[in-house]
């Protein structure tokens, strides 16, 4: 049974500035349901003049909201909150209808969301400075937490709905004004954020969408008022893009990119816990997250544990079932796009002109409920697959594992280390010395120990490293408390 669908007819997204929602005069682009490949909505590409009127409603409200008791601007996010789980089940939907994951995929995304709207209601304990009395006699030093001004928050298409609020709760909270720019593939769950903001009671102009591209990006980018960018997408666009820009134009930044995640297996892991964490961590979200199983590499020389391992993790992929996410007995969706599927097949071709073998082509899974298979695939597995290879090194944002063996744990670590990604590797073992070992010498900012998908709950930063991640602050958390505030020094003598 197809659940009710809440995006109806075929609305035009509007941008939300200084609290009224505004047509936008850029041009229009459809929005498509990748399930059923159909246009549910309609999403402007907004000109410069729009992206400054945003800048221009959000700087004047920072005054009077930075004036606003960080107490009182608690209370607005615990009605965000309320509205939010009032609303539960409908912007979870509307995930599921723009982006195409499953509908547990979306409440999934849905519960990470608010939490982070959660831990922001704690801003008057979080937002706290420190103080040192006689720091020489009489005198006193204090530091405190000041709120900068506005801020630019732009997400990408694979968490519609999650991804901006890892910035834009604390970002308010804090005292500042923000402008997000949703990414233009999936802007619906932005759209409904924003109507609970505005019901929620927060001030004109604190908070503002406008949906775009690259121009809107740009906007922000020049702009002398914003004063940092909280992004989130592909390697290119954080490094070349956003950190470049933002370090010539001296604004903060932080700028998450790309993964190419390794699960490795020891040969003492619990196989049947093992092979249920890697089903979602690798074709979870159709393989579409930063924190995707990638590589599987399988450690030690015995090959009957590599083959019985294997034959599991096969089967098991083999009997996922694809469909519309929308059908709760569906466990994968189809891509976000056409073209998305297209970049996944062109990457099954050079896996298959590159040598490695292919366990089970993704290419020939059929779709249930008779929908169109335009970006529907299934989960493929390549077996001998070498860390050089294209399959094996570059992020390829699509259900597809590629498997690759170590002699020994040093070797496994050394073939991690050596990709030049570094965001969510984990390990499988029952060995305390091995998880250890891995933990320690690891580059990647979050490490997952039996834990396949390794995604840092709000109070803890969501972390990153090398091309991964540019920047120094995370998103979420005591960081982006930290991110979006100055930190001034008082040091006071009375006479
Ligand atoms: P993307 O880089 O194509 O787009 C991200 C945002 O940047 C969008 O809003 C887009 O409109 C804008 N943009 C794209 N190109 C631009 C350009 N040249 N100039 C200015 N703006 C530009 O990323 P995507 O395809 O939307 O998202 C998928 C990528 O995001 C994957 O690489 C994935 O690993 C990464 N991702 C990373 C994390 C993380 O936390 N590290 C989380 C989710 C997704």
């Amino acid at each position: 049974m197809i659940l009710e669908e809440p995006i109806t007819g075929v609305p035009l997204v509007k941008n939300f500035i200084d609290g009224e929602w505004v047509e936008s005069k850029g041009e229009i682009k459809d929005v498509v349901n990748p399930a059923k490949y159909e246009v549910i909505a309609k999403v402007p590409i907004s000109t410069k003049d729009e992206i400054d009127a945003a800048v221009e409603a959000a700087k004047a409200a920072f005054p009077d909201w930075r004036r606003t008791t960080p107490v009182a601007r608690a209370r607005c996010l615990f009605r965000l909150k309320e509205l939010l789980e009032e609303h539960f089940e409908e912007v979870s939907r509307v995930q599921t209808q723009e982006h195409g994951k499953t509908i547990d995929e979306s409440r999934g995304e849905t519960r990470r969301g608010i939490e982070n709207v959660e831990v922001a209601c704690g801003i008057p304990t979080l937002m706290m400075g420190y103080n040192l009395e006689d720091i020489a006699t009489g005198i006193d030093e204090y530091l405190i937490r000041q709120p900068l001004g506005v801020f630019g928050i732009i997400g990408p298409f694979n968490f519609p709905f999650m991804i901006p609020l890892w910035s834009a709760p604390y970002a308010v909270a804090t005292g500042n004004c923000v402008v997000i720019k949703p990414s233009s593939e999936v802007p619906l769950s932005q759209m409904k954020i924003a109507e609970l903001v505005d019901e929620a009671g927060f001030p004109p102009g604190v908070w503002n969408v406008v949906n775009g591209g690259r121009t809107v990006v740009n906007g922000m980018l020049d702009h002398p008022d914003i004063r940092g960018i909280a992004f989130v997408g592909s390697t290119p666009t954080a490094k070349d893009v956003i950190y470049r820009r933002c370090g010539e134009t001296g604004k903060r930044v932080i700028a998450q990119g790309g993964a190419k995640n390794f699960m490795v297996i020891m040969p003492d892991a619990n196989v049947r816990a093992t092979v249920a964490s890697l089903m979602t961590s690798f074709f979870g979200n159709t393989g579409q997250r930063c924190l995707s199983g990638a590589n599987l590499l399988i450690v030690g020389q015995d090959d009957e544990f590599y083959n019985s391992f294997m034959d599991a993790v096969a089967d098991t992929a083999s009997r996922i079932i694809v469909g519309y996410g929308l059908d709760e007995s569906v466990q994968m969706g189809p891509l976000r796009d056409k073209e998305k599927k297209e970049k996944v097949i062109r990457y099954i071709e050079s896996g298959i002109a590159e040598g490695a073998k292919i366990r089970l082509d993704g290419r020939k899974f059929k779709v249930t409920g008779g929908y169109p298979d335009t970006c529907f695939l299934g989960p493929s597995i390549f077996e001998d697959v070498t860390p050089d290879v294209k399959i094996g090194s570059e992020e390829i944002f699509g259900p597809v594992m590629s498997v690759m063996r170590a002699k020994n744990l040093d070797e496994a670590i050394e073939m991690c280390n050596a990709n030049p990604f570094g965001n969510g590797h984990a390990i499988f073992t029952s060995s305390g010395k091995s998880a250890r070992e891995f933990q320690y010498r690891i580059t990647s900012g979050n490490v997952g120990i039996n834990i396949g998908i390794v995604a840092p709950m709000a109070f803890f930063p969501f972390s990153g490293m090398k091309d991964s991640f540019f920047g120094i602050l995370h998103t979420q958390g005591q960081e982006a408390i930290r991110f979006f505030t100055e930190s001034k020094v008082v040091i006071q003598r009375w006479l």
